[in-house]
């Protein structure tokens, strides 16, 4: 079956880079996951393309025309046009000549077939050339139209190569899946829990972030969690963690990857640890985790209070666990949530007024008396719900030194 894309591709915005590129290599191919959303009519992340042209000579052939070129993956065939500012990874077709469940020795081949064949999915592993003409050697079209996620060959041999292929089937599956989840996926993914633990935490988090920020990822947590997945990669999650981003994702929260960890579980220094988050992701993890739960009761004093210590984006993110905790999903106690994160948006951050230099100013001879002073009126000022100030607080420290 020939299935023509000529018009996918004609409206695409890249559209003129990719003629460009197509003049220079007339060989190459849209591959991946361009020509997997270009045929399901989703919007298209990055447009990688493949060619059997060897890396140097794609690259010498990109320059002579005066195109940047940025040898992003030399080692595995992959230099990167930028056109428009926008990159265009071109990599040289491959197959494996080694694997080891983590990393491949590849050699470069001009078989368009033995490339798709060390793909992971069928729907991943369709070819798109220059007329427009789609390749596709293991039925990914019919696959894609079905909502069926499929491995390329046979599961357990392409999970022993690679392990991280578990956590893309899920992730695939979450995004394209219909139905029940492929039946030989599922056996061999449920034999193959052990592998996962030799996988850097690096390459699972990269994954498991892409889970996280699709709309719905449940159903597929559900089944990672039935088959042990989850457990393996988060042992700190534990079935509360479940129930927890259940409710998260039921309540409306938003699609925010690290929340959603955060309601998964577990202490927040383990799971930043162990998934080699970065610093500003686990710094994100530990304020979720901790600090004050904001209520829908607290009055206007309180929540200046809580905005004196924490700005409002941490506050308003920790109301969606604290919801989702409680189970307040009704319409009225919804309504409730809403409002307790538009107030903390609105207020402002209330700034206690004085400084060392203020209390020196005022005659208070420098010394830990300032420092002990000063936190008495501010302990005042925010009894009073943070509201009084310069004048007020200057004048109760004068009142305090008498
Ligand atoms: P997305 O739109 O989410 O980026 P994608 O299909 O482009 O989806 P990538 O992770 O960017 O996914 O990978 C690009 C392509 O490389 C895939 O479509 C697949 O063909 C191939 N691929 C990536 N990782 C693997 C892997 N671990 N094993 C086999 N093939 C892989
Ligand atoms: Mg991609």
């Amino acid at each position: 079956m020939i299935i023509e894309l000529k018009p996918a591709l004609a409206g695409l915005p890249e559209h003129g880079a990719l003629q460009l590129l197509w003049s220079i290599l007339p060989d190459a191919r849209l591959v991946g996951g361009a020509v997997r959303d270009l045929l399901a009519d989703r919007p298209t992340a990055d447009l990688d393309m493949a060619t059997a042209l060897p890396p140097d000579e794609t690259q010498a052939r990109l320059h002579e025309r005066g195109i940047k070129v940025v040898p992003t993956g030399l080692a595995h065939g992959t230099v990167t046009a930028v056109i428009d500012r926008r990159p265009y990874e071109i990599t040289t077709l491959r197959r494996d000549l080694e694997t080891d469940g983590r990393h491949a020795i590849v050699a470069w081949t001009d078989d368009w077939q033995e490339d798709a064949a060390r793909r992971d999915f069928t729907i991943n592993a369709m070819s798109l050339g220059r007329d427009g003409v789609l390749h596709d050697y293991f039925g990914g079209a019919a696959d894609l139209a079905a909502g069926r996620v499929r491995f390329v060959g046979e599961a357990d041999r392409r999970i022993a190569e690679d392990a991280l292929r578990v956590l893309r089937f899920f992730r695939f599956q979450a995004r394209y899946g219909r139905g029940a989840p492929d039946d030989q996926a599922v056996q061999a993914i449920a034999a193959a829990v052990l592998q996962l633990s030799r996988l850097s935490a690096e390459r699972v988090w990269s994954e498991l972030r892409r889970l996280l920020e699709l709309p719905d990822p449940l159903e597929v947590l559900g089944l990672m969690q039935r088959l042990g997945v989850l457990p393996a990669l988060l042992p700190e999650s534990r079935d509360q963690g479940l129930a927890r981003i259940t409710a998260l994702v039921a309540l409306g929260g938003p699609v925010d990857p690290v929340l959603r960890l955060a309601a998964l579980g577990g202490p927040a220094d383990r799971v930043a640890a162990r998934l080699r988050l970065s610093n500003q992701e686990a710094g994100r993890l530990a304020t979720l985790a901790s600090g004050v739960r904001p209520d829908p009761m607290l009055d206007a004093d309180a929540l200046r209070r809580l905005l004196a210590d924490e700005p409002a984006q941490a506050l308003a993110d920790r109301t969606w666990l604290v919801q989702a905790d409680r189970g307040d999903t009704g319409e009225g106690d919804a309504a409730a949530w809403t409002m307790l994160r538009e107030r903390l948006h609105a207020m402002p951050r209330p700034v206690f007024p004085l400084s060392g230099r203020d209390a020196v100013a005022a005659g208070l001879p420098p010394g830990p008396a300032v420092g002990l002073m000063l936190r008495e009126v501010e302990a005042w000022w925010r009894e009073g719900g943070c509201l009084a100030g310069r004048a007020d607080c200057l004048e109760r420290l004068a009142r305090l030194r008498r």
